[in-house]
């Protein structure tokens, strides 16, 4: 797999410090250190995918399981009201950590369409 580490897998290792909500075998999430809203938490697979377009069909199931997580990190936060879930790709999504995340964002109204 020609990945390249990212702080995102420097937070796996525990190299540095983050706020972690959870974690199990498959992935890990935490608190993103530039909320953008009350609620910001990011979930992550422990697996180095660097960006949704290089997940491949073997990932299937470790992608459901993110989906998931994103539900169950959401429900604990206590976001009853609703939340957004997004995943930026690559240049024009606006990525900048090329570690495939999931954002959770809730605690307010979100606005549509994006920026
Ligand atoms: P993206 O622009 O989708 O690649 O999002 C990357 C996110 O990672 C941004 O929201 C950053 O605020 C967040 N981020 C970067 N470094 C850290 C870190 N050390 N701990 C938590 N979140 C981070």
């Amino acid at each position: 797999m020609a990945n390249q580490d990212t702080i995102f897998g420097k937070i796996i290792r525990r190299e540095i410090p983050a706020n972690i909500v959870y974690e199990d075998d498959l992935a890990l999430a935490f608190k993103d250190v530039n909320p953008q809203a009350p609620v910001h938490i990011l979930v992550i697979p422990k697996k180095p995918i660097a960006k949704l377009a290089d997940a491949e069909s073997e990932d299937a199931a470790l992608l459901g399981h993110l989906l998931l997580t994103a539900k169950r990190v959401a429900a604990e936060a206590g976001l009853t009201n609703g939340y957004r879930v997004v995943i930026n790709t690559d240049a024009d999504g606006g990525q900048t950590v090329f570690h495939l995340h999931l954002h959770i964002l809730g605690g307010r109204p979100m606005a549509w369409p994006p920026g």
